[in-house]
């Protein structure tokens, strides 16, 4: 029989299946916040315990294949699974430490992780790389919270400190409910890596019903919406979904979904040069997002190989986030992290796999 990732279980799950059931704390603690690498290492499990997990289960289901170093610092990874199929997961330091002029620690650096929920994706979207390839298979919830593990420990990252996650790698996550679900009860886990929902977004190029299902699971997780057009024929252009789930019916589950009373939903817009740059946009988007608890998040498209589209000019963007701005939408423009790695989605893979 083949061994299983002990990362897939939730606590209470390990709990049912290990008895007594306080030794799932204890794995948990080993696991996440200790970072052991062999069951060998749990020293407050009894050693026949050891044995039966030793043969039953693995720790670790991803391997690291490639590491590439921005000069901004953020780092991005490719993950080898162990059918030997690759993921890209990245670390972005978002906030470096501040220490006050008496030597006193302000905080420390922030740091956001973002990860992949699927191997490729099935939605084709015409300026993403991943799209492009295609799709292979979904990943577990296990190799979904593994990317974080591995990234803090690799980096040093102490077990409390705090991480901000963004399912904005490589994949659909609401093509995956249900691992991605698990994963985000297994990453809040106070036991375990314990970061709160409130601190795990999960964007979405606009599954509607999948939208209106992970809002009815009350998770308490951000979501981000990858709207990028304002009109259904180019957004049909640039992602074939809207023939399924158009704008308007995006905006309606994004209406229905529940958000914390200090949060906002996200809408993500790929600014590409010529085609969606223009104020004539900016002014249909304050429309669309009327009525809504919105942030906008404006991302230079990122040209890669193949690729028919444009990076935007920077005065276009700034002109398109003036306009948000004075009409009372929140706007942020998406910094340019990694881009002299191979910034967006799929690109570390695709020249890894082109090497
Ligand atoms: N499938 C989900 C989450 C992963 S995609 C979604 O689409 O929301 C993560 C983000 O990468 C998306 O917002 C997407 O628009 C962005 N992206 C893809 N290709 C890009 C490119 N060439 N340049 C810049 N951003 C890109
Ligand atoms: Fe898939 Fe997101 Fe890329 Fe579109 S942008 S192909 S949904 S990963």
């Amino acid at each position: 029989m083949s061994k299983i990732n002990i990362l897939n279980y939730t606590k209470e799950e390990l709990g049912s299946i290990i008895k007594p059931s306080f030794r799932a704390k204890q794995l948990y603690e080993w696991i996440y916040k200790k970072y052991v690498n062999s069951f060998d290492d749990m020293k407050n499990i009894p050693k026949d315990l050891r044995e039966i997990l030793k043969e039953n289960y693995y720790l670790c289901p991803l391997k690291i294949s490639t590491i590439e170093q921005s000069s901004d610092g953020s780092i991005k990874y490719l993950f080898a699974l162990n059918d030997g199929k690759t993921i890209e997961s990245v670390l972005l330091p978002m906030k470096k430490e501040e220490v006050a002029d008496d030597g006193k620690l302000i905080h420390h650096t922030r740091y956001t992780i973002c990860i992949s929920s699927q191997v490729g994706c099935k939605i084709g979207c015409s300026f993403c790389l991943t799209g492009k390839s295609g799709f292979l298979r979904n990943l577990t919830s296990g190799e979904i919270t593994s990317q974080v593990l591995m990234i803090k420990k690799d980096n040093n990252i102490a077990e409390n400190r705090r991480v901000n996650i963004v399912f904005m790698g490589m994949g659909e996550p609401l093509d995956n409910l249900d691992n991605v679900q698990k994963a985000v009860k297994i990453f809040s886990d106070p036991f375990g890596l314990s970061i709160s929902p409130r601190r795990q977004t999960i964007s979405t190029s606009g599954l509607s019903a999948q939208i209106k299902k992970l809002g009815n699971m009350n998770l308490g997780v951000l979501l981000a919406i990858s709207l990028h057009a304002v009109d259904d024929k180019l957004r049909e252009q640039l992602m074939p979904i809207n023939k399924a789930y158009n704008i308007e019916s995006i905006i309606d589950a994004v209406k229905e979904f529940p958000v914390d009373a200090r949060k906002r939903v996200m809408f993500e817009y790929l600014v590409i040069k010529n085609l969606n740059d223009d104020i004539k946009s900016a002014k249909k988007l304050v429309k669309l997002l009327h009525g809504i608890k919105a942030k906008v998040n404006l991302i230079f498209f990122n040209p890669h190989d193949g690729s028919n589209y444009q990076r935007p000019e920077i005065k276009d963007v700034l002109a398109f986030q003036d306009y948000l701005l004075k009409h009372g939408v929140l706007c942020t423009i998406r910094e340019s992290k990694g881009l002299d790695i191979s910034a967006a989605c799929g690109q570390l893979k695709d020249r890894q796999e082109k090497k």
